[in-house]
C-alpha cells in the first residue's frame, strides 16, 4: 500500500493527512502539538507527537520507508528547513515542501526537495482563472501548454452537428467526450451523462464540451 508521511497538521496537513487516510493510504502523520496528533489520529495509521527536527525521533518513526513525505510546515520556516534537510538525508524517495513564497520554493528545490507546493498561491490562482473564464467549467493542465477543459457550449454552436463544427480543423482542438443533461421525466430529475458522440450529434444548451488542444487554441474558441 501507498505509504505518506504528513509533517505538520496545521489547517493544511491535518485536511490533507485526514482526506488521504480517508481514501484508504496509510499515512504517518506528525505533529508537535499533542492536540492535533489527537485530533487527526481516528482518520489515519499513525499519529505521532515529536518535534520533526529532532533526526533520531524521525528515524525511530521509519520515516526513510515510506513513499512520499509531505512537510506541511507553514509559517515556521526554520523547522521546515531543517525537516527537509533530516529527511533528505535519510532517504525519504519522494518529498514534497510547502512553501510560503518563492524564495523559499527555490531554498526548498535546492536542499533537494521533488515537489513545491505553495496552496495558497495555487489556490488564488485557480480562482482568478475561473472568475476570469465563467465559460470554463474544468481544466486539467496536461503539461507542455496543452489542456483538457470542460467547456459550456458557446452560442455559435448551438444547433450545428459536430461534423459542421469541424473543431479539429477550424479550432485544432479534440472533443473527446460530451456531458449532457437529459430532459427531467415526469417525477424523476434530469441526469448528466458523458458520452462519446457521433459526427451527426447536434449540439444543445447546457452541454458540455471536454475538449484537448493546446492553451493558445483551447482560448481561440468562441466563448460566449
Ligand atoms: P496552516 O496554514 O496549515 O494552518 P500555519 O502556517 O498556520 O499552517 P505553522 O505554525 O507554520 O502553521 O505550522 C503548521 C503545523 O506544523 C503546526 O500544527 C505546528 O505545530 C507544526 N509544526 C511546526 N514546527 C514543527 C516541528 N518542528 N515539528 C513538528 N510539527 C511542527
Amino acid at each position: 500500500m501507498h505509504r505518506v508521511a504528513v509533517i505538520g497538521l496545521g489547517r493544511f496537513g491535518l485536511t490533507l493527512a485526514s482526506q488521504l487516510g480517508r481514501n484508504g493510504v496509510e499515512v504517518l502523520a506528525i505533529d508537535r502539538s499533542g492536540a492535533l496528533v489527537e485530533a487527526v489520529k481516528d482518520d489515519v495509521a499513525v499519529a505521532v507527537r515529536l518535534d520533526s527536527t529532532d533526526e533520531d525521533a524521525l528515524t525511530a518513526q521509519d520515516i526513510a520507508k515510506v513513499d512520499v513525505c509531505v512537510i506541511a510546515i507553514g509559517e515556521n520556516f526554520e523547522a521546515s528547513l531543517l525537516t527537509t534537510t533530516i529527511v533528505k538525508k535519510l532517504g525519504v524517495k519522494h518529498i514534497v515542501c510547502r512553501a510560503q513564497t518563492a524564495i523559499h520554493a527555490e531554498i526548498f528545490r535546492r536542499l533537494g526537495a521533488d515537489e513545491i507546493i505553495q496552496p495558497e498561491t495555487q489556490a488564488g490562482e485557480e480562482l482568478a482563472r475561473k472568475l476570469a473564464n465563467p465559460h470554463l467549467e474544468d481544466t486539467i493542465r496536461l503539461g507542455d501548454g496543452y489542456s483538457l477543459i470542460e467547456l459550456r457550449v458557446p452560442k455559435a454552436f448551438l444547433g450545428k452537428s459536430l461534423e459542421q463544427l469541424n473543431l479539429r480543423v477550424k479550432y485544432q482542438v479534440n472533443l473527446v467526450a460530451l456531458k449532457r443533461n437529459s430532459p427531467p421525466q415526469s417525477g424523476s430529475v434530469g441526469l448528466e451523462r458523458i458520452y462519446v458522440p457521433l459526427p451527426g450529434e447536434v449540439l444543445q444548451p447546457n452541454d458540455i464540451l471536454v475538449l484537448v488542444g493546446s492553451d493558445a487554441a483551447l482560448a481561440d474558441l468562441p466563448k460566449e
